[in-house]
This record gives structure tokens, sequence and C-alpha cells, in this order.
């Protein structure tokens, strides 16, 4: 096997297709980034106002807005922003995989006693879930762009944020919530072909290119049960085409020291010792960089840091600790276990 190179501005290494290096051993993402630079240098200020005034809609909504809370450190923090800051009429939504430790409860539960908003959690059948799981974990590399989107995205992360989004913008069409705000990190969901800007920056988007692949990736499988489950109606698929999906931190300056000092101290929000080094709320994330590594000897955080690293939102030396850190192969094997997964067979 040939040497991994690992880029000396940011961490992407020479497994990530179309990757080059320059005479200093810097990436040609950080070379184009170098050129674009526009997210620096937004004024945070005035786009946070905008954002506010956008999602402030009249009373006859029942919320201003859907906010998808995963009980993680930054949709902890987007949630006190929005409902405590700005006093938005808030629905807290989270998404239950099967995977959320008691932990992540019982930060939900301190943090909503003190934030105060109505709160949904959505947990789908098991067998529907196992379904969805798995056509990524065993079956992605059947179609090119479900292939793609499980190696950016990750196989576990690409079909929870699928189910997430399909089950969070069905429901706020059903109750009238016009905005529905997420709070992935901008490296996360800013990837355009292994990396660049968004592909996700609005709900037709997030449909087309991400929970479209999904749905084809199941009718090819001939998974019937769980694509009429996710499918919605003509009135609702037409009003989810009215509705604004926002990305909190494209407004919001990403900072995780503030982050996690705010809520610490406002929130009494706490780290959790059950999940791995790059989740602050999902143990199914360990069986996902498990798969990763074992089919690409790469970690799957190392895309979406790597933007994280050259917008200066963390150090590279912070980054590389976050990819570094061990999976626990007991979860892991114990997770896949119920997925009837033979990890050796990965
Ligand atoms: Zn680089």
């Amino acid at each position: 096997m040939a040497e991994i190179k690992t880029c000396t501005r940011c961490i992407l290494t020479s497994q990530i297709p179309n990757i080059s290096f320059n005479g200093d051993g810097v990436c040609n993402f950080c070379t184009d980034y170098e050129k674009e630079k526009q997210y620096l240098d937004r004024d945070y200020v005035a786009l946070e106002k905008k954002m506010i005034s956008t999602l402030k809609v009249s009373k006859k909504h029942p919320y201003d807005c859907m906010v998808l809370y995963s009980g993680g450190k930054d949709s902890t923090y987007m949630l006190y922003r929005l409902a405590n800051h700005y006093k938005l009429r808030v629905l807290a939504f989270t998404f239950d995989n099967h995977f959320i430790p008691p932990e992540t409860y019982a930060n939900i539960d301190r943090v909503l006693k003190k934030i105060n908003v109505d709160h949904i959690v959505y947990k789908p059948s098991w067998n529907l879930n196992k379904t969805i799981f798995n056509a990524s974990f065993q079956n992605s590399s059947l179609q090119e762009r479900s292939k793609e989107l499980a190696f950016m995205i990750g196989h576990a992360c690409w079909p929870c944020f699928t189910q997430i989004a399909l089950h969070s913008f069905k429901l706020a069409a059903e109750k009238g919530i016009p905005n529905v705000v997420v709070g992935t990190t901008p490296g996360q969901l800013r990837q355009k072909k292994y990396d660049l800007k968004s592909k996700f920056d609005g709900l037709a988007d997030a449909h087309k290119n991400m929970i479209a692949p999904m749905i084809n990736l199941l009718k090819v499988l001939g998974k019937k049960d769980a694509i009429s489950a996710l499918d919605a109606s003509l009135w609702i698929k037409l009003k989810i085409a009215r509705m604004k999906l926002v990305p909190f931190f494209e407004y919001n300056k990403y900072n995780e020291h503030h982050v996690y000092e705010t809520i610490e101290k406002e929130l009494d929000w706490r780290k959790t010792k059950s999940t791995d080094s790059c989740s602050t709320n999902c143990q199914l994330n360990s069986l996902g960089i498990a798969i990763h590594q074992k089919k690409y000897n790469l970690h799957p955080y190392v895309i979406p840091l790597a933007r994280d690293v050259r917008e200066g939102l963390m150090t590279r030396e912070e980054a590389l600790t976050a990819v570094s850190g061990q999976v626990n192969e007991k979860l892991v094997d114990h997770i896949a276990e119920s997925f009837g997964l033979d990890m050796s067979r990965m």
C-alpha cells in the first residue's frame, strides 16, 4: 500500500479523490480555499439579524420554527440562542435512532428545564430504522450516488440525516411551521465534490442530494415498506416545498470553545462519556466510523473537520486528535450485531 500523505495545513489525506499537494505539502482544497475565503470576511452580526427576521413569523403559525435538536453540543447552543436570546417560539425536534444513550437524555432533560420549549421525540420502529441503516451499511456501493454520499457524509450519518430530514419536514408541514433550523457545523454539510460550498442550502437541495438517493437505493433493494413509510402525501409535499431550511451556523459564527462554555455554564449540559470523540450525543456514530475505516482506511470525519480547520474553527492538532480517537470495539461489535452485520466481512 502506498504511504498515506496528510496535508500540512488541513487534515485531508492522499486517500481523498481528486486531491493533489503542492511543494509545501499543502493540498489543492486548501489552496482553492485561499482564493475563496468569503466565509472569514462575513459580517456575522448583520447575518444573524437577517436570519432572526426571517424566522420570526406571524402568530397564525403555531411556532416560528422547528429546531433540529439532537442533544449534542451544537444544537443545544443553537436552541438556547434562538429560544432564550431571541425569544423565538420554538418547537424542538429530536430523532431517536435507537442508539441515543441515557446520558444524552439526561442532558436533554436538564437543558429543556432551563430553555423551556415544547419538544417532540420521534423514534421510528426498529424494523424501519434497521432497513434504512442497513441499506447504507451493506448496499451503499450499489449505486454511484449512494456510494458517494456514504463516503462523504458517513455510513451511519447519511441514513440518519435522511430520516431526520424526512420526518422533521413532514411534521413541520403538518403543523404549519414554516421554518426548520439545522445546526450542522460549516464543515459538516459543505462538501461540494469532496469539499467547498454547500450542497444542502435548501429543502429542495436536501431532498435531491440526500433523501432521493436513499429512496432510489431502497427501490433497487425492493424495500417497499420503507419507501412508503418515508413518503408523504402530495398536500404535505407542496407544503414542504414552501418551507425554509435554515443552517444556523451559516449566520452565527461557529466557535467550539464558546459553545461549550455557554451550554455548560448556562444550561448544565455535561460531556457524555459513552460516545466516541467525534459525537456528543450518539453511539451509532462509532459503528459508522468503524465501517468507514474498514472500507476506506479513512476516518469519515477527516473531510468535515478539514474544512473546519481551514476556516479557523479548530486547530489542525485538535482535528487530528479527534480523528485519531479509537472507537470502542466492544460497543461497535454489539451495535453491529443488532443490525445483523458481520464486521469481519465489511
Ligand atoms: Zn489541505
